[in-house]
């Protein structure tokens, strides 16, 4: 059965983020993409110069899921009406939300955004796709604990969404600091019971953008195809970020030189050269279920 994705992110002529982070890979797994760029920028922020091209959101297709990046009150409400319109027109519509307003204690979105994702966003969201700031934010609840990452995503399901997953986080991981933790929650149908499921992910020594753009769409497709099973799609959705993020990094460095850091440019993902990963991703990293 053919599978369409409405996609609302952010465009950048060059590089990956937003939709340009999420299409591609998700066309390769077959789903038929729908975008509306809800900004359009030359690059992403982490370069050193930025224009505003054009702002064009338009509409007109019945999608099957969604994920969105937003920086604007007015329109962040208006794709809340649109979606309730969808959800109400489509069953079985599955909406995933990656709640983009900062990462490690700065917000990179207007604070006013921040009622209107707590009481509109995310009780429409089937999946949740925060770090651990974006948790915090819409909580209330600090993260220094494992047990604190399970009671903050057990606050997001009774929010709204089923699946919730803390896609990056500053917790501590068993195997040492060369690696970051994420976690996940899924509700069991039909009862007031989860899975909670953890992950050490291997941590490459670079700051990458559209990283989080592409976990949830990976996410997105790989739930799909294992609707009530969590680690699986977990599994394949973190093993591709490592291809990824592994790829990018070498050649990053062999365009950097030897002993020169690599720059955001030569940082952007490689997603191209990973199509083969992420059509068919071999498991890399393991999730264990708490
Ligand atoms: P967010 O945008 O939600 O803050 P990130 O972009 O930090 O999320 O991370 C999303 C995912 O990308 C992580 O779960 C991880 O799989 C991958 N990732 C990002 N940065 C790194 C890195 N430096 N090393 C390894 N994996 C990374
Ligand atoms: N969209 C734009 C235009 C950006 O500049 C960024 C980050 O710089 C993002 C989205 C988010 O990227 P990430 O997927 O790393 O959270
Ligand atoms: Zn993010």
């Amino acid at each position: 059965m053919e599978c369409r994705i409405l996609s609302i992110q952010s465009h950048v002529v060059r590089g990956y983020v937003g939709n340009k982070s999420a299409t591609f890979p998700l066309q390769v797994l077959g789903f038929e993409v729908d975008s509306i760029n809800s900004v359009q920028f030359s690059n992403h922020t982490g370069w050193f110069c930025l224009f505003r091209v054009e702002r064009n959101p338009k509409m007109d297709t019945v999608p099957h899921s969604y994920i969105w990046y937003c920086k604007d009150k007015s329109f962040l409400e208006v794709v809340v009406s649109i979606i309730q319109e969808l959800k109400k027109a489509t069953p079985g519509l599955v909406y995933v939300c990656d709640p983009v307003m900062g990462d490690h204690g700065l917000l990179y979105v207007p604070e006013n955004l921040l009622p209107v994702y707590k009481n509109e966003v995310v009780p429409l969201a089937d999946i949740l796709t925060p770090n651990q700031f974006e948790a915090e934010l819409l909580t209330g609840r600090k993260i220094k604990t494992e047990d604190d990452a399970v009671e903050v995503m057990d606050l997001l399901h009774e929010m709204g969404p089923d699946t919730v997953v803390l896609t990056s986080t500053d917790l501590p991981s068993k195997h040492g600091d060369q690696f970051l933790v994420a976690l996940g929650s899924q509700k069991t149908n039909g009862t007031s019971s989860s899975q909670k499921i953890c992950m050490d992910i291997p941590q490459v020594d670079a700051v990458f953008v559209g990283t989080g753009d592409l976990f949830a769409a990976m996410l997105l497709a790989w739930t799909h195809h294992h609707p009530k099973d969590l680690k699986t799609a977990f599994e394949k959705t973190v093993s591709v970020m490592q291809h990824v993020v592994k790829r990018t990094f070498t050649y990053a460095n062999e365009m950097a030189g030897p002993g020169n850091k690599p720059s955001a440019a030569q940082l952007e993902l490689r997603m191209i050269q990973s199509k083969a990963d992420i059509e068919n991703p071999s498991v890399v990293v393991e999730a264990k279920v708490l």
